[in-house]
């Protein structure tokens, strides 16, 4: 299973994708987490520090631009490989171009085993088409967006959804479900299930806001490593399985601007 969480930066996808696969090497997977976002981090709580050797990084600083899978792929919790695509130096270069570069080395080294389950925690900027990557070439074949009820973060759920859609004829890409993850806005969670509808799809977890996250993280832990028997550990563990067992993969009905705030006002009170 080749799956991928978009969102908009900071809603929670590489905390999210972390802990997912983290419950999905402990149902016996080989899990396989890609982080796609220039900031580098997606890895990290599996890892238990931020990833020194980037895909980018190593191609940049070896003077063939020859990489080998031991200097890319790293071992995390419980067996799970861990890589990072990295980004160009801060103000030089497109972040997206990078992503594209990243996964062309890794496919080219084989070093991924074919029934791995493999997670791919993409930055949310389907603006730039270094993003769609994993959408357009076939990468990542189950697409789950990340939101909360904010507003900005559902207009950039609706772009990644306009995004599947545009490559949904070409390609294999389909849109898997919402994922909530809670900032505790009003009636949150009525409106990302409204929200998922709208768009053809499901809301297929709400993750409650806890502060048992951020305990996890400043141990460089996921959830389920820190507190296996927390409530929040449980809705990790669900998600993964729900993720697994998901028969509705779909091509996205994306709303207008003008619709989507007009959904988010009908629940505003
Ligand atoms: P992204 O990968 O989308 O940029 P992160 O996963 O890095 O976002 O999360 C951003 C911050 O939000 C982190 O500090 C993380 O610990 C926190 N966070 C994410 N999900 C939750 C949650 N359900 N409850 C509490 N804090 C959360
Ligand atoms: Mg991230």
């Amino acid at each position: 299973m080749k799956i991928a969480f978009y969102g908009k930066g900071g809603i929670g996808k590489s905390t999210t994708a972390a802990n997912v696969s983290a419950a999905f090497s402990q149902k016996g997977h080989k899990v396989c987490q890609i982080g796609c976002d220039p900031k580098n981090d997606s890895t990290r709580l599996l890892l238990g520090h931020i990833c020194k050797q980037t895909v980018l990084d190593t191609v940049r600083d070896s003077e063939d631009g020859e990489v080998t899978a031991e200097q890319i792929v790293h071992e995390g919790f419980n067996g799970i490989k861990c890589v990072e695509a990295g980004g160009p130096e801060p103000g030089v270069g497109c972040a997206g171009r990078g992503i594209i570069v990243a996964l062309e080395k890794l496919n080219a080294l084989n070093v991924i085993p074919e029934d791995s389950l493999v997670l791919y925690d993409v930055l949310g900027d389907v603006v730039c088409g270094g993003f769609a990557v994993p959408i357009r070439e076939g990468y990542a074949t189950d697409i789950y967006i990340v939101s909360s009820g904010e507003l900005m973060s559902l207009y950039a759920a609706n772009n990644i959804a306009k995004g599947i859609c545009r490559f949904a004829g070409r390609g294999k890409a389909r849109l898997g479900g919402i994922i909530g993850n809670s900032r505790n806005t009003v009636n949150e969670e009525k409106l990302l299930k409204e929200f998922a509808a709208r768009l053809n799809t499901n809301l297929i977890a709400f993750i409650p806001r806890d502060i048992i996250v951020n305990q996890a993280e400043n141990k460089r832990q996921t959830v389920i490593e820190f507190a296996p028997t927390s409530n929040q550990a449980e809705v990790y563990r669900r998600l993964a399985e729900d993720i697994e067992n998901n028969q509705k993969l779909t091509v996205p009905t994306p709303m207008t601007f003008e619709e989507l705030e007009e959904l988010i006002s009908k629940y505003a009170d």
